[in-house]
């Protein structure tokens, strides 16, 4: 593997083609825990914009974003939000985002906008060491976009019956942009979600993905918590809403054992 360009933020993806497993939780919570002590960049991909409004941007005040980015209409750097969070910024969701599946399949160089338009704001970015991109729950051109421009791949993966389904169909997607997009693409790992530690099923699923994808599965699991339910709704991080709540606090850990992992690689690398 190329030693990667210290100059430059890790790309992650943060992507399930499940809707409903914690994607987008995980997304803004770990890049607003993260930002404590990093620089870090959120790219809103999903045109439900649900990233975007839990930092406080709702749909009213959002403009133009990751939709006028990839289609070339603006320059990205020029589209960057602040946020509440010192530290953290984003690239809002724009309302046209939701035709990009469509729009992007006539454009050239489809599958490679994403990773151009990061590719060509590399002097802008310098001032970042993260930026983590949230996906729509599908497959489609905005994903396979995050994972061609992607340095690694975070899965989320809700902690029920059904968790391994469809997993090996996120799998082949990846090994198919490793073969064809991106071969550098890296699996950063697993992160276990609405963990309910009442309940043996949980418990029991969370053993099976750790015996399937060994430590690839962070050690750090995010508990089903009401609080993190309902801190979207006051466009707020769960970290902002009720730090000391176990979801946020959760979260505080899992951006802790992800820095961990990030020093252990690049130990491994050197
Ligand atoms: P995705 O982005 O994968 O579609 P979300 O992160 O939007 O999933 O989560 C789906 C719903 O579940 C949201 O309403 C969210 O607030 C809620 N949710 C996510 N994680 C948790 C959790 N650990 N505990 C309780 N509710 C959660
Ligand atoms: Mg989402």
């Amino acid at each position: 593997m190329p030693a990667p360009d210290k100059t430059q933020p890790r790309r992650i993806v943060v992507a399930n083609q499940k809707g409903g497993v914690g994607k987008t939780t995980t997304a803004v919570n770990l890049s607003t825990a993260l930002a404590s002590r990093k620089r870090v960049l959120l790219i809103d991909l999903d045109p439900q914009g649900n990233a975007s409004t839990s930092l406080g941007l709702p749909r009213s005040e959002r403009g133009a974003g990751t939709y006028a980015a990839l289609l070339g209409s603006r320059a990205l750097p020029d589209l960057l939000r602040p946020t509440r969070i010192p530290g953290l910024s984003v690239l809002p969701a724009d309302a046209d985002l939701a035709g990009a599946e469509i729009d992007l399949v006539d454009l050239p160089q489809r599958e490679h906008r994403l990773a151009s338009c990061l590719d060509a704001a590399a002097e802008a970015l310098r001032a970042y060491d993260y930026i983590l991109i949230d996906c729509p729950p599908s497959l489609g051109l905005l994903t396979v976009n995050a994972l061609v421009a992607a340095d690694s791949v975070l899965v989320p993966l809700q902690t029920e019956f059904f968790a391994l389904e469809g997993v090996s169909q996120l799998t082949r997607t990846i090994e198919r942009i490793r073969r064809n997009l991106n071969p550098s693409l890296a699996l950063e790992g697993i992160v276990l979600t609405m963990f309910d530690r009442r309940n043996n099923l949980s418990e029991a699923v969370a053993a099976d993905v750790r015996s399937h994808f060994k430590e690839a599965v962070f050690d750090t699991m995010i508990p089903r918590n009401i609080r993190i339910t309902e801190a979207p709704s006051h466009g707020l991080p769960v970290l902002l809403y009720d730090i000391r709540s176990a979801g946020a606090q959760a979260y505080v850990e899992l951006a802790a054992e992800f820095l961990r992992r990030e020093r252990r690689a690049a130990r491994a690398r050197a």
